[in-house]
Parts: structure tokens; sequence; C-alpha cells
């Protein structure tokens, strides 16, 4: 028998529930053969620094088997093609792999299980299987806080460690597939995010040390770097998120020294379990891959600019927070998250424009683009999805620059033409043009743009559409 380990969002030998699996399942008379296939999927949107960080992952994890004397066979193509291939080659085959939520690698693992009807899938990505947190009436939770709650009462062996030795495939044999062409890695570039799970073991070593027990401070602050950099890492799965959670877990039981301690590891605990509630979300509600969650918000009538959605792009609003969470989207393919709202709310609100956009552009940005919690982010600061931000309580940028990044010192990182800006002029630079000009020489309009919007003004007319749908639904 063939038997296949299929590495998708799980790119690491430890932890890893389908490994283990696999492991356990192989016998002296099989053959065995790690794959991972790069898919061009029509829903997948691949950046560039997203491509990077995906080659540095799966580079270290071919080396790490390469280590225990292992090869991993990367390949390029379609999921359903690859297999037909390598059935052909071995009609006698099983395949494991770990389950994924979104509509489309649904829709292609059960093309692949009409090729492979062996095919197996193991909960590896979420901490429980997907569906299985309902209300005591057997419904899915919309809100999160009951979510939350019930989620943290079943939980109870779930985040145990798998055990994945790879020493019983010591003496198994290596399937070389005579069909299937290897994929050679391009070199990568050194960006600001590395991949592969060294460095994400790394970065939950500091994080555990240095941030956890100060996250609930600091993690709205984009200038102080105190929430984990993780979500590229839990993404492709270089380190899987039961060991996220354990390590929560242990430092809140086991290291906490005092309440407050307690209560910063658990608002860190909470935000894991948003991922899981997101995950759930696309489980129970697949169309929000392309519709609103609440449908009736599929009739507002958004607006289209091409020019100014071309200025959000690229951080030239002239609202520096904005522009400096842009910016940091560009140039480092990650957003801080209070960026990554105050930003989503700009587009949708004080531009009014569709979120789907917005979560289109950042799908082609992010590194740790995930589409559950994307999609979440998207719907929840365009007011249409599940325990949203209510569509009257608008982000008002200049206050959120105000409060969140008091120095300016995040904006002046990402926005360099106003770096010598002092801080009481940098939130709302448009009331300071005088001040402006004859202490920094910046003339707006020319050295940095006067706002595209006034954000007073578009208030009412926001909430006036979103009352219009919503006086509909209940005519
Ligand atoms: C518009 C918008 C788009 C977003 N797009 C993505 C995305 O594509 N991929 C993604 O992983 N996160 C996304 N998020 C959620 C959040 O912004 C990021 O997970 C977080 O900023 C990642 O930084 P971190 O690893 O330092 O997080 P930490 O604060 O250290 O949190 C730890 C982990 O918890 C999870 N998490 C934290 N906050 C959230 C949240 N609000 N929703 C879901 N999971 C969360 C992530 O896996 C994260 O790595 C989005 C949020 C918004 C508002």
């Amino acid at each position: 028998m063939l038997k296949v380990f299929w590495f998708r969002k799980d790119l690491r030998l430890e932890d890893n529930a389908g490994l283990r699996e696999f492991i356990n399942s192989v016998t002296d008379k099989d053959e065995i053969l790690f794959l991972y296939i790069k898919n061009k999927n029509k829903y997948h949107y691949y950046g560039e620094k997203r491509i990077n960080f995906l080659y540095e992952s799966l580079n270290e994890l071919k080396n790490d088997l390469r280590e225990k004397g292992f090869d991993l066979l990367i390949t390029e193509g379609k999921s359903p093609e690859v297999f037909k291939k390598l059935k052909k080659e071995n009609p006698a085959i099983e395949v494991f792999a770990n389950e994924q939520v979104e509509p489309y690698s649904i829709e292609r693992d059960k093309e692949v299980k009409e090729i492979i009807p062996s095919f197996q899938l193991f909960i590896d990505n979420t901490i429980f299987p997907l569906g299985k947190i309902r209300t005591d009436e057997g419904n899915f939770y919309s809100v999160f806080t009951p979510f939350k709650k019930k989620f943290l009462l079943l939980l109870k062996g779930e985040c145990a460690k798998q055990n994945c030795s790879l020493d019983k495939l010591e003496n198994t044999k290596q399937f070389k597939s005579s069909s299937l062409k290897e994929f050679s890695i391009p070199e990568t570039k050194d960006e600001i995010f590395k991949g592969g799970r060294k460095e994400a073991v790394r970065l939950l070593n500091i994080f555990c040390k240095e941030k956890m027990t100060a996250y609930k401070e600091q993690r709205d602050f984009p200038g102080e770097y105190g929430t984990s950099l993780l979500s590229p890492h839990i993404h492709f799965g270089a380190i899987g998120f039961r060991e996220v959670f354990r390590a929560a877990q242990h430092k809140a039981d086991k290291e906490a020294k005092s309440e407050i301690e307690k209560i910063n590891i658990d608002s860190w605990i909470s935000e894991l379990i948003w991922r899981e509630f997101y995950y759930n979300i696309t489980f129970h509600k697949p169309h929000i891959i392309t519709k609103s969650f609440k449908p009736e918000f599929d009739k507002l009538k958004w607006e289209w600019n091409d020019e100014l959605f071309k200025k959000w792009c690229e951080g030239k609003t002239g609202y520096p927070i904005v522009d400096a969470g842009m910016r940091q989207l560009n140039e480092t393919g990650w957003m801080h998250n209070r960026l990554r709202m105050i930003t989503a709310m700009f587009l949708t609100k004080d531009l009014f424009m569709d979120w789907r956009l917005g979560e289109k552009y950042f799908a082609e940005k992010l590194i740790d683009l995930d589409f559950s919690s994307n999609n979440g982010g998207w719907q929840w600061s365009a007011s249409t999805g599940c325990d949203a931000q209510p569509y009257f309580r608008i982000f008002n940028p200049v206050l959120q620059s105000k409060k969140f990044d008091t120095d300016g010192s995040y904006i002046k990182k990402y926005v360099p033409e106003l770096k010598d800006v002092d801080a009481k002029y940098i939130h709302e630079p448009w009331e300071f043009e005088t001040e402006l000009k004859e202490k920094y020489n910046i003339t707006l309009g020319k050295n940095y743009p006067f706002p595209v919007v006034n954000h007073f003004e578009i208030k009412d007319r926001v909430i006036s559409e979103f009352k219009r749908i919503q006086q509909k639904k209940f005519e």
C-alpha cells in the first residue's frame, strides 16, 4: 500500500494530528510519500510576500524531513490531477491530511475523495471539530461571547499534544513518483516576516516570556509591539493551534503571578477563540465567501470611486493613521489588528465602498491571509457580519489615532513625510496647515495629501443608508 501524508496548512512535524495518524497506520509492507501540492486555486490570492513566506516555511519543513532521512515531494498542479497520477502509478493508495474549512478547500477535498475513497481528514487546524460548539438547542453561535463560554466549558483534553515521532518509519520504503515533477522552490527574499517553524517557536517563546502577561494593556497600541506576530505561522501551521493554546493555558495556570496577569493572558486566549469562532461561521454559513453574513445588507448601495480606492490602497488618504496602516500592509505584508479595523472601517464607512473590495486587497497583500478571519474582520468592520460593529458606531480616525498612537510613533514609522512632525499636529494635519508649513516646510496637497473626505460629513449618509435597509427588512 502507498501511504501519502499530504501537508497543507500544517507545515510542521511536531504535534500534528493527521501526521500522527499517518505514522500509526504505516506497516512494514507500506511505502510512504510526504507530499505538498503547490496549488493554483481560483479563490486563492497569493501576494509576493505570502509566497515568499510559504517558500521559507516549506524549505524548512523539507530540511527537517531530510535531516530525519525523508524526502518531501513538492509538486505544482491541481490536487485532483496530482492524485489521479499517483493512483495510476500505485492503485493501492491511502491519503492522510488535516481538515480545512474554506468552502473551496472542502470542494477540492470532495474531488480528491472521489478519486481516493480512503482519503482521511483529521482535526488539527482548530481545537474542536467544526460545528461541535453549539447552543443547548443545537444551533450555531452567531455571537462571540456565548461561543467563547461554551468553548471553555467543553474544553477538556482537546489541546493535548499529538506526538508524532518519525522514528517508527526509519526502515519504511519511500515512494518515488515517476509522473509528478518536483517543483523547485525559488530563492526567497529577505523580508521582515520570516517563514518556518524555528521562527514561529522563537516568536512564541518571546511572546510568552515578555508580552503575554501585558497583552490586554498593550495589544491595541501599534507602536508597542504588544502582540505575538504569530498569525502567518499559525495560518501555515508552522506552529500548531493546539501548541499556542497550550502555551497560553500553561502560562495562565502555572506562571501567572497575579490576577492582572491572568486577565491579560485570558485576553490573548479570547483572541485565539475569535479565530475558532470565525472558522465556525465559515463552516455554518459558507455563503459569506461572496455575500454578507446578514443578507439584507447586500442591498446596500455601496459607492465606487476608482481614484479614492487607489488612494486608500496606497495609503494616501490624508488621514495619517489610515495611511500608516495601509503602508505597513504594503511594505511588510502584515498589519496590526487595530489598524486593520481602522482602515477597514475607513473604506467601508468613510468611503462607503463595498467590504469585498477591501477583503480582496488585504487578501492580495497579507502574509497571514486566512479566509475566515479576513472575511470575519471585514464584515465586522462593515457592520454586515455576525456580532459585528453596529453600523452607527463609526470609528473616528482622528480619535483612534490620538488614543492608540498618541505620540505618533507608528505614523512616523510608516509615513516618513510626517516623521519630524510633533504629536500634537500629526493626527489631523489639515487643522495645522500654518504650523506644518512654518515649522516643517510641509505644504498640504504637495508633501502630504489633504484628507480625501470629511469624516463628519459622511457619517449621516452612511447611517441613513443602513437604516433604509433595516426598515425595508421589517416592511
Ligand atoms: C479587517 C480585518 C482583517 C483580518 N484578516 C486576518 C487574516 O487574514 N488572517 C488572520 O490571521 N487574522 C486576520 N485578522 C485578525 C487579526 O487582525 C490578526 O489575527 C492579528 O492582527 C494577527 O496579529 P498577531 O498574530 O500578533 O495576533 P495576536 O494578537 O497575538 O493574536 C494571536 C492569534 O489569535 C488570532 N487572532 C487574533 N485576533 C483575531 C481576530 N480578531 N480574528 C481572528 N483571529 C484572531 C490570530 O491567529 C493571531 O495570530 C483580521 C482582522 C481584521 C479587522
